[in-house]
């Protein structure tokens, strides 16, 4: 038992922990990955707090988090918080099974937030699963960011509109989105319209990306309406401006709601 064992036998691996929500496997529903089957490692804790969140049981860690024992069967088991790096990579371990899983999602929360601990456990997770190494996040944490750059195969960064989540953050986007072109790592950026978009928000998209590469693929993503917010889902033609607007200066522009929502997943 890892508790009964003297501190000074273990691996420094075992005392480094961090707080999880869950790890399980599905299917991206979100980006260029949409489609895809990942292991998700899912983090707690977030300093953001944007309006269209449905993530939000996450801000906070917590006591326990539930880990899947059969790669889509959703039969959590509950395990107490903090969890190691050894505890990590023996459920991706057992989530790998051969020819099913793409790539893993590392998401949340804000998983930057954990940025020393996935330092150390990117480069073991990636040499125990050879699979590529995707993370989510709200991109306004580039010196985190560049923490775990040598350890990404591609990154899914939010460019967050002021007036659809609340939040603004573009100098950080900027920085983010600078460091990823700086090392050469796939980047993509989510946006979140909804029908209280303001088109000056869209301008500023098309500025930052532009200004750093105009290849950069941006996917538009309608909000998926929530009980507790004013937020609702664009319409047809606001969707059609938007897209053809960002088209004159960027050379991906794509419009994808949350296909997992309609699949009825997690
Ligand atoms: S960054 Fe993500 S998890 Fe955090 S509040 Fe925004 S949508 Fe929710």
């Amino acid at each position: 038992m890892l508790d009964a064992a003297p501190t000074q036998s273990l691996s420094p691996d075992v005392l480094i922990t961090t707080s999880l929500v869950e790890i399980f496997s599905a299917i991206q529903g979100e980006g260029v990955n949409v489609g895809t089957r990942q292991i998700f490692i899912r983090f707690g804790g977030c300093d953001l707090r944007c309006r269209f969140c449905d993530s939000a049981h996450t801000w906070h860690p917590k006591d326990t988090c539930r880990i899947e024992q059969t790669p889509g069967l959703r039969d959590f088991k509950t395990v107490p918080n903090p969890v190691s790096m050894p505890q990590i990579l023996d459920w991706v371990v057992q989530q790998n099974q051969p020819r099913l899983h793409d790539s893993i999602s590392l998401t949340g929360g804000e998983p930057l937030l954990q940025a020393d601990f996935l330092q150390r456990l990117l480069p073991l997770i990636r040499g125990g699963s050879h699979l590529p190494i995707y993370l989510e996040t709200g991109g306004h944490r580039p010196q985190d960011l560049q923490k775990l750059l040598p350890f990404l195969d591609l990154v899914g960064m939010d460019l967050k509109l002021p007036s659809v989540s609340g939040e603004t953050h573009w100098l950080a986007h900027t920085k983010c989105l600078q460091l990823c072109q700086q090392e050469r790592l796939d980047v993509f950026c989510k946006v979140i319209i909804a029908q209280q978009t303001d088109p000056n928000d869209l301008q500023q998209v098309m500025q930052t990306v532009g200004m750093i590469n105009p290849e950069i693929p941006v996917y538009l993503q309608p909000v998926t309406p929530l009980p507790q917010s004013s937020l609702q889902t664009p319409t047809p033609a606001q969707v059609l401006q938007w897209q053809a607007d960002l088209k004159q200066q960027l050379k991906t522009v794509r419009v994808i709601p949350q296909t997992h929502k309609m699949l009825d997943q997690l």
